[in-house]
Parts: C-alpha cells; structure tokens; sequence
C-alpha cells in the first residue's frame, strides 16, 4: 500500500554546514539528501528545511539564522502557513550545536507538546526522556557541559538574588507561604512562641517534643528534629537578613542585607537567639557579643514574676510621677514576698510597697485574659476544613488506580500519568489539611498557656522567666498607684494599670 500524507508524520529537518571540512557530510546538500532517507525509512515526511551555513556566515558577516527559526516553528508545531510541524530530522545531534546552550533550547522547543519525534541517520531518539543515554554521547556531553554552566549560573544567580535581598529558590521555608515572602500565619506564630521559649531559657528539645505531638511538620512533610529547629532558628531569614551557605550577606560597609520577605522577629531578637545558641556551646557571651569564659548557668534570674515590670505610681512632690521600677524582697515573718520603691538614694521615692502574691496573681489574671482575648480578635470561629470529600474523593481515584493497574486492567503509561497527577495533589490537600488543623489548634494554645501557668507540675509549670515573657510581650509596664488616704492596707486591684502593649 502507498504511502498517504495523512499517514506520514509531518516534519522539518536541519542541516548545518560546518566549517569543519574533515567531516563527512559536510555540505548542507550532503546532509538534506540523508535526511531525507532517514524520513523515509522512518515514515516521516519533510514539510520544511532549515539550513545554516557556518562558513559562509562568518564570511559574510551575517548570521541566516535558520536555526532559530526553526526552534519558533518547532514550539508552536506548524509553520507559518499552518501547515503541523510534528518532529524534527537531522543527520546527527552535533549538527543541531553551535554554540552552547542550542541542545538544550532545541529539546525545549521540540518537546514543548507532547508527540513530537526526532530522529537522526540511527533512527528515532525520544527527548522526552530525560536520561543522557538516550541522546547519545554527543547529548551527553552536552548536558554534562550544560549542567555544570547551568550550576554555575545557579550559583550566580543566588548571589545576585542575595545581594538585592530577594529570597532563595529552593524549598519554601518554614513560615513562610509559597511565595517565601509572606509570613504563613500558623507557622510564623509557632517559630515566634519557639524564639520567645528559647528566650525565656527553654531548650529546643522542650519545642521539638511540643511540635511532634502537635503534629507540626517541616515544608518537606517530616517530623522536626533538635537539629533542624535549631537551624532554622540560627537561620537570620527569621529577622529579614539574606545569608548564603550560612553567612550573612552584607553590602560594602558590611551591614547584613535586608531581604523584601516579612521578617518573624527583629534582629536584635535574633542576636539574642544566636548569643544564646552561642553560649550554649559552653561559653558566655557578653551583650557586645564578646565570649568571656564558661557559662554562667543560674536558672533563677528572677526569683519575682514582676520585678522590674512594675513601676512606682507615687506622685512627687513637685508633681511627677516617681516611676521607679519596683524591687522585691521577701518578707520571713509574713512568709511572703512584697514589691517596694527603692530608697531615694537607689533612684526611687522609698514611699511605696505592695503584697507580691496578690499583684503576681492579678497581673497574670490581666496577662492571660489579654492573650485570649487577642486570639479571639485574631481568629474567628474556623470550621471544619472544607475539602474534606474533595481529598477522599482522590485518595478513592488512587486506590482504584492501583487495583486496576495490579490487575493489569491499564497501561503502564496511563497508570504512572495518572499517579504523577494524583499524588501531589493528594500530598497537597493534606498539608492544607494539616494547616487548617493548626489554625484551629492554635486558639488552644492560650488555654494551655493558663493551664501551664498555675501547673502543679513542676516540669509541666512555666517557669518565672518563661512567664515574664508573655508578661513582657503583653505589656510594657504596670503602674502600681499608691493608695489613697483611708485605704488602710487592704488590697485593691484597681490601683495597677497595666500599659499593654498595642500590636
Ligand atoms: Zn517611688
């Protein structure tokens, strides 16, 4: 039976003269009449040519740059006339090659749909495939050549990235969205809680072991470990610095670049996390940065949740406000501690005193509500999550996939197609699934938050430092207002007034 057009694969071919003379086939002629042979044996059929004449180019000083016009027409798989490009022929790989880089953008063009063939004298090579065996050694050494230009241009291209503060390709870090700009709310709150907890003297194995049993997992979908928490803790991405390969990217006066993504914490947050990881390592570090010696390891810093926090409310005589921070002390006799003004002489008026349990026990109440009452503005009511039955939905298709394919019921090829389109979108709604969960757990973190703070439980309480944190992020001061004449000594809460801290 004759062949017909509609049977035959339409196709181009390249020919290109090199100025290599030794060659064989050199002439552009040459090359076409082999072509055509190869598209004939093959079932092809040649709607167009393309051909380049190295030699002739350098003489003349112009570059007929049919190469590049073939590449449109390969992309858009028909030529100007609409007559449908299917697949392109030429004598061997080397002739598609003239400078770096050309392999590559061909296989890009060719395989820009799906269908499309190449082939040389040898026969049929399929470009979709990725593996260099399949191109030949020519491919091979091409895209050995390429790959490595390709990581060296990698590699510039993050430094330039770094260098006007944009954000790394690669994995989206944790607290961040896809986009590595914006903060994800769950996750940017759960490392600010982290740095606040290690801040406040806790270790990361305690922050670890919370995550797991929360069911938090990294961007890469695993469990966190000490180890990874506590890179990405020492990662100064957290305050919006740019670092590469771990160290900071500074400009020529060596200040750090800033990158454009929402930092999680300031800098000087930062700074303070890193002297802690620092002196962790076994030495002290002073505020400047400088490491002085073994670590002093004195856990009761504070002995009094609020000393320090409170400030003396007492009216001066020429009509200021004292404004001394408080002190405390313990009272033997009364088996309790109080809150003072410190004598003139230490900076305060000595006119003032307070029962510590009573104003420890208020201020926490006043702590407490204010971190409920922000986690009620920050998140209302959230549902069940509503792509419940659309994940189930897939996770059916998958299995039934499966038991087709065991049975032999479908392709190979249709069954892997079907698996690359399902499981990411599976391993998608999954984590979305996960995020929901967090967003919703996190209105629970305040409860636990007060459950931990009046704790039985020595390991499970919070420890005073760890409760001056949250004091100390809720607000900036408490004012202690002296009492009035006639009060006597009884208690009144209404004399403390808290400065909060606005967000
Ligand atoms: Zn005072």
């Amino acid at each position: 039976m004759a062949d017909t057009h509609s049977d035959l694969i339409p196709v181009v071919d390249y020919a290109r003269a090199s100025a290599d003379k030794a060659k064989d086939e050199h002439t552009v002629k040459d090359q076409q009449k082999a072509n055509e042979s190869t598209a004939k044996r093959l079932g092809c059929r040649i709607v167009a040519r393309f051909a380049d004449n190295d030699k002739s180019a350098m003489k003349e000083g112009v570059i007929r740059d049919d190469f590049e016009e073939m590449l449109r027409v390969l992309r858009a798989g028909r030529l100007k006339d609409g007559t449908p490009v299917m697949g392109c022929i030429v004598v061997a790989d080397d002739r598609l090659i003239r400078k770096t880089g050309d392999y590559e953008r061909f296989v890009d063009a060719l395989t820009y749909e799906d269908g499309r063939v190449y082939a040389d004298k040898r026969g049929f090579k399929d470009l979709y495939a990725e593996d260099v065996e399949t191109m030949g050694l020519m491919g091979a050494v091409i895209s050995r050549m390429e790959i490595k230009k390709m990581r060296r241009r990698a590699r510039q291209w993050n430094r330039a990235r770094a260098l006007e503060g944009l954000p790394k390709k690669g994995h989206r870090p944790f607290g961040w969205q896809e986009d590595r700009i914006t903060l994800d709310p769950v996750e940017s709150e759960l490392l600010r809680k982290a740095v606040q907890r290690v801040l406040a003297g806790g270790s990361v194995n305690s922050i670890v072991r919370d995550w797991q049993k929360a069911g938090v997992l990294t961007p890469r979908g695993n469990p966190w470990k000490n180890q990874t928490l506590r890179l990405t803790l020492r990662n100064a991405r957290l305050c919006g610095w740019r670092t590469i390969n771990g160290e900071l990217v500074t400009d020529d006066d060596g200040d750090p670049i800033v990158g454009t993504w929402e930092p999680v914490i300031t800098p000087s947050q930062w700074q303070a996390l890193q002297a802690i990881f620092d002196a962790r390592k076994g030495k002290q570090i002073t505020y400047n940065g400088e490491a002085v010696g073994p670590i002093r390891t004195d856990p009761r810093e504070h002995t009094y949740l609020l000393t320090s926090i409170l400030r003396c409310g007492r009216i001066l005589p020429d009509g200021s406000m004292c404004g001394g921070k408080l002190r405390a002390g313990f009272e033997k006799d009364r088996g309790r501690h109080r809150y003072f003004c410190h004598t003139k002489g230490s900076g305060g008026c000595g006119g003032l005193a307070r029962r510590g349990d009573l104003v420890d026990e208020f201020i926490s109440e006043a702590v407490l509500a204010k971190l409920e009452e922000r986690v009620q503005e920050a998140r209302p009511d959230i549902g069940p999550w509503p792509k419940e039955k659309e994940l189930s939905d897939k996770i059916e298709q998958l299995k039934e996939l499966k038991s087709r394919f065991a049975q032999r019921r479908i392709s190979n090829s249709l069954f892997f197609d079907e698996v690359e389109r399902l499981e990411p979108e599976i391993a998608k709604l999954r984590a979305d699934r996960q995020r929901h969960a967090l967003k919703a757990e996190a209105r629970t973190d305040v409860t636990d938050i007060r459950r931990r703070w009046y704790s039985e439980i020595d390991e499970d309480r919070l420890d005073i430092s760890q409760k001056r944190t949250y004091i100390r992020e809720a607000l900036h001061a408490v004012i202690v207002h002296p009492a009035g004449q006639g009060r006597g000594n009884k208690f009144d809460p209404n004399l403390l007034e808290p400065v909060w801290r606005e967000d």
